[in-house]
């Protein structure tokens, strides 16, 4: 029998970016209340978000993908581990490669940071009308709120992508967004009435 604490301390050592712990807990806490059945994911990592999402009702399904191949190996790897083959499809390939023709109660948008409103555009089509489309990490480890000027040019792109997207989930028309200063910052995304 796995744990999940081993699939986090996998992470921990590997410096995978696995969601943090109240960000995960607040996830998990959504679906269940929410009765979510059917979810997509952009960003598997090594698929600890997915099971874990998985793991909340015995008839939730989730689609996930990943781009790189030592995490996607490492996620089948863990998938199996816990016996859900048959409840994660996990896809290896870039997300924008990928055409679904299912809809979704939820869908989780967990990937490359600077890409965030691509990936809402594309994927907003596979989404339930009542449906919700969750985001991670708009903080940024407070970044994308922070004054000061920061060095690196590859973060400064970055911040200055998920402050776009933020401004982007601010003025939509078409969806409604509330922002949640929980885990790395979260946002929830329903369309409007
Ligand atoms: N959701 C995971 C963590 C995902 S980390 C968890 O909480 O357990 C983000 C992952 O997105 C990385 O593994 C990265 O390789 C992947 N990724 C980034 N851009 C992507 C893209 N365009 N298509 C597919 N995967 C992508
Ligand atoms: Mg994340």
């Amino acid at each position: 029998m796995v744990h999940i604490q081993e699939l986090e301390k996998y992470a921990k050592e590997n410096n995978i970016p696995i969601m943090e712990t109240d960000g995960i807990e607040f996830l998990l806490t959504y679906i269940k209340e929410n009765n979510i059945k059917n979810i997509l994911e952009i960003g598997a990592a090594i698929g600890y978000s997915a099971i874990r999402m998985c793991l909340v009702d015995s008839d939730i399904k989730v689609t996930t993908i990943e781009r790189d191949e030592k995490r996607y190996k490492e996620a089948i790897k863990n998938i199996k581990l816990f016996n859900l083959e048959d409840r994660i499809n996990i896809i290896f390939d870039d997300a924008f490669n990928v055409e679904l023709n299912d809809s979704y109660d939820l869908i989780f948008i967990d990937a490359a940071k600077s890409q965030y409103i691509k990936f809402f555009e594309k994927f907003k089509l596979n989404l339930k009308d009542n449906g919700v489309i969750l985001s991670d990490n708009l903080n940024f480890h407070g970044l994308t709120h922070t004054e000061k000027e920061i060095k690196s040019r590859n973060v400064r792109g970055i911040v200055r992508k998920l402050n776009n997207y933020i401004e982007f989930l601010k003025e939509n028309k078409e969806f409604d967004t509330t922002f949640y200063e929980i885990g790395d910052g979260i946002s929830i995304s329903k369309r409007s009435k």
